[in-house]
Order: structure tokens, then sequence, then C-alpha cells
């Protein structure tokens, strides 16, 4: 009886998973359908034709025409990827990762076997991989390695217009590389019309450029300038879900905390309209939303029901989401601006350009005619908005490219193929920067710790600490923090209805003043000492999401310590030693209290403040070292740690002088302190 039962279920799982693969067959097939719907298909064949008769050529097609996600699929259908891997760089980690899921679904493969994505810390590749989706900055890293591209037979710089750093820095490599690798092929692919400065730019490459599917989007302009864009896109949104017939709305934001805020505000205000309104759905998509909420703004919205999305710039033209008849644009994003004079970096909400204010209507307009409701004058359009937004070489510090430059034998960076050229003084800040760290010896040569530095995917000042770590015998401690500090996102939870409590539980962190670095590696230790507890985190108001990214980074991290041959060690007992790391990578950003109870930055003054999260924003130590600077009401250091002013000579002897650290306090130190530790 048993064998019948077992033949019997074992006949039910057949129906089951034949049912199941046949579902997935006409899944298929309809993406099949879908993929020929879409503007490009038109233009297969003329455009694998031009890719065979030229090496270089430019593509320019509409958002959401099929570029980014259709050219690699027509290459390896075409036999490209017999030769080698077909790669395509996006600017933003969150699109490489949607996009490769959905070519991987497109193709009917799992993700990571011959569709696969490669992002920051993220590997999510194989052996088998012939599509790789990734950001510019990973292959960036990948020609440190691998400098004539090999493995590859078609390289993809997708997104050209967005102008990245890295999508510049490789464009002048890529040019070089083609021109000693005639079999290359190399497109040049973007949403605008900045076609013919490419095209100049590659040698008057040719230009491909087809239709994409237009309809019209009516421009609403205020009337006044808004006072609180937060308020005005809110009230829009709701407006245009009262009032306006179905079709969902996008609004652009600037970063993940708005975003956070402006979803909460708006489940307030829905739950007090009553339920006689139609269902508004909220979908958030910022670039430290985890990948399964991510996917949700792909999916169809229910019948007789409205999506919202609240986005960053992600929108705007790197990933394209279906059905979007409204957009609401306050006319911001969150942009690095670098002052090459003090070399300080800062991340800043500005009005974005005219260009990227008409891409962001022309989502409106993908499936039908479309509204965009701009939340400024037309006054303040037509002559405020620059033209177009500067590339970000232009407004950047330069010292991570210049280490990987140096580290690909590119000495003569005055003279790099740039397609606009960074500020002069820019560079010279960044060989002064990476001089002062040990990276570059007085000839402007790598040194040995230069090259260990190259080796991590970080900003120069952290793998300084890392590589520094070594000599202080903390390597242990210093990769935790370096991965906390990594993260992006914020490491400790906060709800607003238990504010008290998560405040209690984060100041246990920093019992003893202790400064915030060697607080997030007590964070660090203590959930390792509870085998990575989720409910730990819970309790202690920890993001266990950040955590988790954490230690993934850490491990990656402890891969590249064994690289580059520095041992892992531990010396918890000191943590002078862990601090003296610390400053050894980041004395460029040391700041000293003034009476008031405000910072000044030390090499080249300006007024700072310790930011309210810190642990130290009460204790206010005479001397201290940050991790960044934020702009917001004011200009705050975040992430503090207090130091002994001796050790800024000890530790950068190329930086300071003596009377750069002699204070009320210390006047008394030995007038040959600092020359002795030089
Ligand atoms: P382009 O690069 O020209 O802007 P894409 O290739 O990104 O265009 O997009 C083509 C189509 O694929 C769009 O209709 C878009 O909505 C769809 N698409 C892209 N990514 C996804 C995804 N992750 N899920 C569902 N649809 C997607
Ligand atoms: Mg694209």
């Amino acid at each position: 009886k048993e064998s019948v039962m077992a033949g019997e279920n074992y006949e039910h799982d057949m129906d089951a998973k034949e049912s199941q693969d046949a579902a997935e067959r006409t899944a298929l097939e309809e993406l099949q359908e879908v993929r020929k719907s879409l503007p490009i298909y038109a233009y297969r064949e003329q455009l694998l034709q031009a890719v065979e008769e030229h090496q270089v050529l430019v593509i320019v097609g509409d958002t959401g025409s099929g570029k980014t996600t259709q050219i690699p699929q027509y290459l390896h259908e075409a036999g490209y990827t017999k030769r080698g891997k077909v790669g395509c760089t996006q600017p933003r980690r969150v699109a490489a990762m949607s996009v490769a899921a959905r070519v991987a679904q497109e193709m009917g493969v799992k993700l990571g076997h011959e569709v696969g994505y490669s992002i920051r810390f993220e590997d999510c590749t194989s052996d088998k991989t012939v599509l790789k989706y990734m950001t510019d900055g990973m292959l960036l890293r990948e020609l440190l390695g691998e400098p004539d591209l090999a493995s590859y037979s078609v390289v993809i710089v997708d997104e050209a217009h967005e102008r990245t750093l890295s999508t510049d820095i490789l464009f002048g490599l890529v040019k070089d590389i083609a021109r000693f690798r005639p079999d290359l092929k190399l497109l040049i692919s973007s949403a605008t019309m900045d076609a013919e400065k490419f095209s100049d730019y590659f040698d008057t490459a040719p230009i491909f450029s087809f239709p994409g599917r237009r309809y019209p989007v009516e421009i609403n302009f205020t009337s006044a300038p808004e006072a609180d864009y937060m308020d005005a896109a809110i009230v829009t949104v709701l407006t245009i879900h009262v009032r306006e017939p179905l079709g969902d709305i996008l609004v652009f934001f600037t970063g993940q905390e708005e975003i956070e805020t402006a979803e909460e505000i708006l489940k307030h205000r829905i739950r007090g309209l009553g339920t006689k309104i139609r269902e508004l759905i909220i979908c958030p998509i910022y670039a430290n939303l985890p990948s399964e909420l991510q996917a949700k703004i792909f999916e169809p919205t229910p019948e007789g029901a409205r999506k919202v999305v609240l986005a960053t710039n992600i929108a705007e033209t790197s990933l394209t989401i279906d059905g979007i008849k409204y957009v609401v644009d306050p006319g911001f994003s969150k942009m690095k601006s670098y002052n090459p004079r003090t070399g300080m970096e800062s991340l800043l909400i500005t009005p974005i350009s005219k260009a990227s204010a008409t891409q962001r209507a022309g989502r409106a307009g993908r499936t039908s005619a479309g509204k965009c409701y701009r939340l400024y004058t037309a006054f303040n359009y037509n002559n405020d908005l620059e033209e177009n937004t500067v590339p970000e070489v232009q407004r950047t510090n330069l010292a991570s490219v210049v280490l990987a430059l140096k580290s690909l034998g590119i000495h003569d960076l005055i003279n790099f193929d740039f397609m606009d050229p960074p500020p002069a003084e820019a560079l010279v800040k960044a060989l002064e920067l990476l001089f002062a760290l040990g990276a570059l010896n007085k000839l402007g040569e790598l040194t040995k710790a230069g090259r260990r530095m190259a080796e991590f995917p970080l900003d120069p000042m952290l793998s300084k600490m890392i590589v520094v770590s070594d000599k202080y015998k903390c390597s242990d401690e210093i990769i935790s923090i370096a991965a906390m500090l990594s993260v992006g996102g914020s490491i400790f939870y906060r709800p607003k209805d238990k504010q008290v409590h998560a405040d209690n539980a984060r100041m246990n962190f920093h019992t003893g003043n202790v400064g915030d670095h060697i607080a997030l590696l007590k964070v660090y230790s203590s959930w390792k000492e509870t085998n990575y507890s989720t409910q730990w985190c819970y309790e202690n108001y920890i993001q266990v999401r950040s955590m988790k990214r954490a230690r993934d980074i850490r491990d990656q991290l402890e891969g590249l310590l064994e690289r580059v041959e520095i041992e892992i060690s531990s010396n918890l007992n000191d943590l002078d030693s862990v601090r003296k790391s610390i400053v050894a990578g980041f004395f460029p950003h040391t700041a000293k209290l003034q009476k008031n109870g405000s910072y000044r930055t030390v090499k080249h003054p300006q007024t700072v403040h310790i930011h309210p999260n810190s642990g130290l924003s009460q204790v206010l130590p005479r001397w201290v070292v940050y991790h960044e600077l934020v702009l917001t009401s004011k200009e705050y250091m975040r992430q503090v740690t207090e130091l002994k002013p001796e050790w800024l000579i000890e530790l950068a002897p190329h930086y300071y002088q003596l009377k750069d650290v002699e204070d009320g306090a210390s006047k008394k130190m030995p007038k040959g302190a600092g020359k002795a530790a030089m």
C-alpha cells in the first residue's frame, strides 16, 4: 500500500511540476512578445550590422526604448559572447542589479549564471556569465587586474550622459584599449542628445540613433516659488490622486531620508482621507533599498488602484517604470560638491539642470500622454537652471581615481584624455593628498603603501587607515570599523514612537566617550559575540540589514588584507592604536574646538560642528578627527573621534607643522617633538 501511496504522490508531483513548467514557458513566451514590442526591436538588424562594421559606435535612444536590456541580448544572440563577455556599465548599483535580474528573467536563466552583475562588495557572476552588468566603478577596478580587458568582446558604456567620474575615466581608458585591440567592440550609449560630443571624443565614431515612443507631456509650473518642496510634493500627489484619471505617479526626491519622510506623511494623510478614495500604493526606490523591495516598483498596479513611486534620481533615466502618467518634480537632487582650494567635499541639495528636468518630465509620456508638475516657477526654470549638469569629474575629490590611474601606470595626469578636464587645482590637490598619505613619493610614483592602498575599493583615506593598522597590530578592529563606515545606510534604528529607548540603546555603545569609530567597533563586536543574532539587533535598535552588509564588506576586506599580505591582528587592549590608525588615514580631517563650542578645521580653516547624532556632541573634545562632512542646516562632522595633537606630527609630518597643533594646552610641548618624529 505504501508504494501505491508513494506512486500517487509521485504522479501528483509530476503534474504539479509539469504545469509549473508550462506556466514558466508561457511566461517566457510572453516576455519574448514584450521584448519585440520595445522600440529598439525594429532596429535590431541595423544595429547589429552597424556594430559589425564599426569598432566604436555611439547609440542614442529614449529612456525605456530597450537599450540596456536588449542590446546585450542581441549581441549574445548574434554570437559575440563566443569570443568573450559582453560587459555593460551602469552608473548606479541599483540599476545594475535590477537590469541584470530583468535580463536573466527574459532569457529564462538564473541570475548569476549566464547573466550576472558586479557591484562594489557584491559579485553575482560565475564562470558561465557572458552578459555582465556592472557599475562603471567596478569595470574601472577590473582594469587594474586586466588592463586590456582581454576577457571582453564588447564593452558597453551605458548611461553615458550621466557623466559620472568613473564613466569619464573609463572613456579615456577604453578609447586607448580599443586602439590596440581592434577586435574589441565599444558601444557608448546615451539617453540624451550629447551624441555629437561623444562622437567627437571617440575619433568621430558613427552615431546610431533611433526614435523612441514619446507621447505629449503637459508641463505645469507653480505660479509662485514653493517654500517647502516636501509639503508641496505631498499636496500635489494627493491632489492628483483625488482629481486625476488613473495612472501611476513618479515623484523625485533627493535621498533616502526624504523618501522615508514622504512615505510616512503620505500614509498618514491617506488614512485621514477615509475609505472613499482609491487605494494608493506607495513604492520607495533608492540605492540602499534592499533588493526584495526594489522589485516592487515593477509589479503591475492592481486594477482600480494607483501607484506612487518615490524615487531618487535613479528613476530619471537608469530605471524605466512602466505605467507612469504623472511626474512630480521638485527640481532638486543631491550632488557632490568639492572645493579644490580647501579639499573639502560635501553633499549638497542642488537645483537640477534643464536637461534633467526634461528627462524627468519625459518619464510621464512613455505609454500614453501624461502630465508633469514642476514645483518651481517657469521664471525659475528659464533663468536659474543650468543647461546641463556639470560632469562629476569637475566637482569631486579626485584622490581615488588618481590612485587608480597611477596603479595602471598612467603618470601624466595633466595630459590624460579627459572629455572635460577637471580643474588643474583638483588634480594637484589629489596628488598632494596621496603624497601626504604616503601613497606617492616625491616623484609622484606609487610607493609600496600606495600599491597596497590601491587594492582596496575604498577612498584612499580609508585604505590608508587599513594599511597602517598593520603597524599598530589592530587590523582586525580597523577593518570592522572600515566596514561599518562603508555600509551606506544607517546603523542605528530610531522609530518615532520609541526615540528615547533607541537613544538609550545607542548611548550604551558610547560609554566612556570612546568616540563614534570605537562605538561602531563595539556594535560590530557585540553583534559578532551573539553569533550575529537578529534578536540582539532588535533589542539594541540596530538595523539588521546594515549589519549584514557590514559583515559582507568586512569579509571582503579580510580577503584583501591577505592579498596585500597584512596579517589579521587584534589589539583591543590598546584603543590608542586603533585611534592612531584612524588618524593616520584621516588626518586631513582634523578640527579644533573653539571657545563658542564650534570647531575649526586645522589646515584650511572653516567652521564646522559635531553632528548631533555623534556620541561626542555633548563632550566636545579639544581635538577631533572626522569621517565626513554633511551640510544640512550647518556644516556637520559625522563620525568623530578624539585625538592627541602630537599624533598629527607623528603620523603626518609632511602635512602638519608644530605651529598647526600648538594651542593653550600643548604649548609646552618640547620644540623638537615634531622633528624627532620626522
Ligand atoms: P533603456 O535602457 O533604453 O532606457 P531598458 O532596456 O532599461 O530601456 O528598458 C526596456 C523595458 O524593460 C522598459 O519597458 C522597462 O520597463 C522594462 N524593464 C527594465 N527593467 C525591468 C525590471 N526589472 N522589471 C520589469 N521591467 C523592466
Ligand atoms: Mg538604460
